[in-house]
C-alpha cells in the first residue's frame, strides 16, 4: 500500500514537472516570438522632487501583452534572462526609452529618464557600447541617465559587474541601488560601486506611520543617503501619511501610484503639457 501511494505520487511529480517544463518551453517560444513581432512595450513611471512636487524624472518599465494576457514582467525576465532574450529585449527598452526622454527634453523639459539593468545584460559582451549607443543614437546627455541595480547583481563574482558599470559612470552615467535595504549587501555594496542614487524598497514605505519599526528604518536610511551625499528616492508610495512623513524626513524624490502609476509615453505627454503649462 505504502509503495502504490509512493509510485502514485511520483507519478504526479513526473506529470507536475512535464507541463512545468512544457509551460517553460512555450514561454521561451513566446518571448521570442514577441521579440520579433515588437509585443514589447516601455511604460514610464513619474518619479517627484518631494520638495516641489515637479516630476524630475521618469522610470522605464517593460510590459508584455502575450495575446490579450497581460504577463506582469516579473513572470517573464527570469526566463528571458535564462534563454538570453534579455539581451536582445534590454537594448530595446533602453533604446526606446532613452529616445523618449530626449524628445521630451527637447521640447525643454528638463526630466531624467530610469532604467532597470537585468545581471546578464550587464555581463553581456557590448553592454558598455550599447549604452553609449543609445546615448549617442536619442542625444540624450549620459547625465540625464540613470542605470539601476539591485544588491544581488554585485555580490558572488561580480568584478566584472563593478567594473563595467564603473566605467559607465565614468562616461557620466548615474548608478542607481534599487529595493535598497532588501538584500544582505546594502551597506558593503556602497562601498563597492560608485552610486548616486538609492531607492527605498516599498517594503519600508509600506510601513510609515503604523509600523514604528518600518518608519524607524525608513529614518535611518534615508538620513544614511543624504549623509553619503545620495539622492533617496522612496517606491511604492500609496497613501498621503507616507507621502507627509517622507517629505517630513527629508527624502528627495517620491514614486508610487498615489503620485502617478506607470504610463504610456503619450500619457507623459500630457503631463508635460501641464507642467510646462504651470513653470510658464
Ligand atoms: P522596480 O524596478 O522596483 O519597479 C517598481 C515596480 O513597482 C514596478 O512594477 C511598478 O509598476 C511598481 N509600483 C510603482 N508604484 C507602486 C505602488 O505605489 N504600489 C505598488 N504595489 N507597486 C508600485 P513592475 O512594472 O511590475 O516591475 C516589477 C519589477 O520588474 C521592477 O521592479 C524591476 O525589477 C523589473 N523590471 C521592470 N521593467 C524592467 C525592465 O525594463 N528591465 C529589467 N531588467 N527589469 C525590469
Ligand atoms: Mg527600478
Ligand atoms: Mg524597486
Ligand atoms: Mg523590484
Amino acid at each position: 500500500r505504502a509503495k502504490e501511494l509512493g509510485g502514485r505520487r511520483v507519478e504526479v511529480f513526473a506529470a507536475h514537472m512535464h507541463t512545468d517544463v512544457v509551460r517553460r518551453l512555450e514561454l521561451a517560444a513566446d518571448l521570442q516570438r514577441a521579440l520579433l513581432e515588437n509585443q514589447f512595450a516601455v511604460e514610464f513611471q513619474p518619479v517627484v522632487d518631494l520638495a516641489t512636487s515637479r516630476v524630475t524624472a521618469v522610470e522605464a518599465l517593460v510590459r508584455w501583452w502575450r495575446g490579450s494576457a497581460f504577463v506582469p514582467p516579473e513572470q517573464f525576465l527570469g526566463p528571458a534572462e535564462d534563454t538570453g532574450l534579455i539581451v536582445p529585449l534590454s537594448e530595446w527598452i533602453l533604446k526606446e526609452s532613452c529616445r523618449e526622454v530626449a524628445a521630451w527634453r527637447a521640447s525643454s523639459w528638463d526630466i531624467g529618464l530610469s532604467v532597470n539593468l537585468s545581471a546578464r545584460q550587464i555581463t553581456a559582451p557590448r553592454f558598455v557600447e550599447t549604452v553609449s549607443e543609445a546615448l549617442a543614437e536619442s542625444g540624450l546627455p549620459p547625465s540625464a541617465l540613470t542605470l539601476e541595480v539591485i544588491e544581488e547583481m554585485l555580490v558572488d563574482d561580480a568584478g566584472e559587474t563593478i567594473q563595467r558599470l564603473s566605467e559607465l559612470r565614468r562616461l557620466g552615467v548615474r548608478l542607481a541601488i534599487d529595493d535598497f535595504g532588501t538584500g544582505y549587501a546594502s551597506l558593503a555594496f556602497l562601498r563597492q560601486l560608485p552610486v548616486d542614487m538609492i531607492k527605498i524598497d516599498p517594503s519600508f514605505v509600506s510601513g510609515l506611520g503604523h509600523d514604528d519599526t518600518l518608519t524607524l528604518l525608513t529614518r535611518t536610511i534615508v538620513r544614511l543617503g543624504h549623509d553619503l551625499g545620495l539622492i533617496v528616492v522612496a517606491e511604492g508610495i500609496e497613501r498621503p501619511e507616507q507621502l507627509e512623513l517622507l517629505r517630513e524626513m527629508g527624502c528627495t524624490r517620491g514614486q508610487g501610484y498615489l503620485v502617478a502609476r506607470p504610463m504610456a509615453a503619450r500619457g507623459v505627454d500630457t503631463l508635460m503639457r501641464t507642467s510646462l503649462q504651470s513653470t510658464a
